[in-house]
């Protein structure tokens, strides 16, 4: 059984997570969506709104788990028995960001390796903090996360079109 956990913020999850999410599962028999707890970082979702978030667009990947963790991701990875570590990769900086990242991993724990998955062409420049900042400005958000986010993130700001707004 090849165990695989995708690690991440996901604050909040978009299309280029979910088609990472849904190939992953297409190589490994079980992937584990896990939600970092990022004590570092003020999230606009809370840990259980995006665990409860992931659960719902993932529903139908039968082999798709959601949790969260915080602490040491090969801990974590070592506890839930998977021996490897799913990352996207975007661009470069990606790549330079997480090439050492997956090396410490690795001193840290030989048992675990990190798999890079590259991105489709049409996420290639799509990332949360984008997609918060289009949607704080009222920016319409409906390419880059499903609809019912979206209205999620609208709500979290205050603002979309007012007809957006009427429907709440
Ligand atoms: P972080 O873990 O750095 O806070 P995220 O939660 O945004 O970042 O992303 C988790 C993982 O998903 C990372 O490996 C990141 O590179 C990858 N990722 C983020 N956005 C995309 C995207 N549009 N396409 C593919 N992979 C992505």
């Amino acid at each position: 059984m090849k165990r695989a956990v995708y690690p991440g913020s996901f604050d909040p999850i978009t299309y280029g997570h979910i088609d990472i999410i849904k190939r992953a599962a297409e190589i490994f028999d079980c992937v584990e969506v896990s939600v970092l707890n990022n004590i570092g970082k003020t999230p606009l979702f809370s840990i259980d709104e995006r665990v409860s978030i992931i659960k719902e667009v993932t529903k139908d990947i039968p082999n798709v788990t959601v949790g969260s963790f915080d602490g040491l991701l090969v801990d974590y990875c070592m506890k839930n028995n998977a021996r490897t570590i799913i990352r996207g990769l975007r661009m470069i900086t990606d790549f330079e960001y997480e090439l050492p990242l997956a090396q410490t991993n690795r001193k840290l724990c030989e048992n675990v390796d990190t798999v890079f998955l590259a991105t489709s062409l049409e996420y290639a420049y799509l990332s949360s903090s984008t997609v918060k900042e289009a949607a704080s400005f009222g920016g319409d958000i409906s390419k880059f996360v499903p609809p019912f986010i979206a209205d999620m993130i609208y709500k979290k700001y205050g603002t979309g079109s007012e007809e957006r707004i009427n429907e709440q």
